[in-house]
């Protein structure tokens, strides 16, 4: 199986992307909320059980079995479980409510109307939502996947093979291009929020950063995105940054899964410049027109160090492999390849070529292993450790931003498919 080209993806056109329905009920009340998004996501309403006409009460959460704790992202908590009446596993995810006083946060209305309008093989599938016994116990139901790859490539001793790294960049470059056509920036790429199923297929996850962005400038909640992953006009500040966000992430991942090791593991936004100056060169307005006005230019003195050494730390890759990188990693985000001509490049149609996914290698479930083996725990500590503190503030800082808290939630009508003319320009 290949991974199906993101044009030919199927994406359900009968859901406005900001459907108006789901933003009254996620004003009405968190259930209310899923009441609105289990229509969309197929779940049946069912009538209240204690007789009171009020709010629609859907599958219950009690129609699945937990089995185990299986992961903790910025707004919810993650669990195996079994569906009783089919047997089949799923991934509950627990939305968070604690000291909501304005109904459904609206990190999990925005997952809940990306997860709803978005299909593609490479997106985590949305199956249904539950709610549980208590009135503000929302679960989003999630094909399950196997694998993280965060915990995956944290176990693995040597790194994949080159010609599965194409592959896994491929699908991942696929998701990434289908949300982007439809003005979706995730804001949160990074190897965690990668699942892997036993059938070699690479799906992104974790919607509780995404949201929709214009084709004009438009000021955004600074600071987004992972450490590790996140981009330099985001370090340097920025609030106007755009959807190549994103590809400077999964340039970082591409890196990371040649290497077995993070490219740029800074544990402060100074050690995350250093890193990148050190291996790139040290941007400045020659190359990045516009870097000196952004808000922290001033505050970080980056190395003078005119050389990029991507190609001697990448021995083994070839050029167009080093020029696809390159052009992932560029500093300036207005010359940065979007995720269509990335797709497009003659790196996946050189040998290696990409691997298909049905020969992906398996392994054990990543779930099942405490942490990190193979002498790497250290590594996957570090990385918990990182994403937390990331999640942390990004907490905080939803909630001071009323840009966040009000922009694109509940409903721009601006906001819908983007324009094949736009597109062509990629
Ligand atoms: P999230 O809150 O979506 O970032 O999820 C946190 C963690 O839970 C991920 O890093 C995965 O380890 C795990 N996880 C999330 N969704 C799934 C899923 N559909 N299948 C298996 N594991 C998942």
């Amino acid at each position: 199986m290949q991974p199906t080209p993101a044009s030919s993806a199927k994406c359900p056109s009968n859901h406005h992307p900001l459907d108006p329905h789901l933003a009254a009920h996620a004003e009405a009340g968190p259930a209310a909320a899923a009441g609105a998004a289990a229509h969309s996501a197929g779940g049946e309403p069912k009538p209240d059980g204690d007789g009171e006409a009020s709010l629609p009460v859907l599958d219950p959460v009690a129609d699945y079995e937990k089995i185990k704790r299986i992961g903790e992202g910025t707004f919810g908590i993650v669990y195996q479980a079994r569906d009783k009446r089919s047997g089949e596993l799923v991934a509950l995810k627990k939305l968070r409510m604690e000291r909501e006083r304005d109904g459904m946060p609206v990190t999990s209305v925005r997952e809940l109307r990306v997860l709803q309008t978005c299909r593609h093989p490479n997106l985590v599938e949305l199956k249904r939502v539950v709610t549980g016994p208590r009135l503000d116990s929302v679960f989003l139901v999630f094909e399950y996947c196997p694998h993280d790859m965060g915990k995956l490539v944290d176990s693995m001793p040597k790194p994949f093979h080159e010609s599965e790294v194409k592959c896994l960049l491929q699908q991942l470059l696929s998701a990434v291009a289908y949300l982007h056509d439809r003005w979706v920036m995730h804001r949160d790429i990074k190897l965690s929020n990668l699942l892997f199923t036993h059938q070699g297929c690479l799906k992104l996850c974790d919607y509780g950063l995404a949201r929709y962005f214009q084709p004009w400038e438009e000021t955004y909640t600074p600071g987004v995105v992972t450490l590790w992953y996140r981009a330099p006009e985001v370090l340097l500040g920025a609030e106007s940054y755009t959807e190549a966000i994103d590809l400077w992430s999964c340039g970082c991942i591409f890196a990371e899964l040649l290497r077995n090791d993070p490219l740029f593991p800074g544990r402060t936004e100074a050690a995350m410049l250093d890193l990148m100056a050190g291996l790139l060169g040290s941007p400045n307005e020659r190359i990045w027109p516009g870097m000196a006005a952004l808000p922290h230019a001033d505050k970080f003195q980056l190395p003078a160090q005119p050389y990029n050494y991507l190609r001697k730390e990448f021995p083994q890759l070839s050029d167009s492999g080093v020029e696809l990188l390159n052009r992932l990693l560029t500093f300036d985000p207005e010359k940065r390849i979007t995720a269509r001509q990335a797709l497009r490049h003659p790196y996946f149609t050189e040998r290696p070529l990409p691997r298909l996914p049905e020969y992906m290698p398996t392994f054990p479930s990543a779930h099942d292993a405490a942490s990190g083996g193979n002498g790497r725990a250290a590594q996957h500590r570090q990385r918990r450790e990182m994403e937390e503190a990331h999640g942390r503030g990004v907490k905080r800082r939803y909630q001071m931003d009323e840009r966040d808290r009000f922009g694109d939630a509940f409903g721009d009508a601006r906001a819908r498919r983007r324009p094949e003319v736009l597109r062509r320009l990629d």
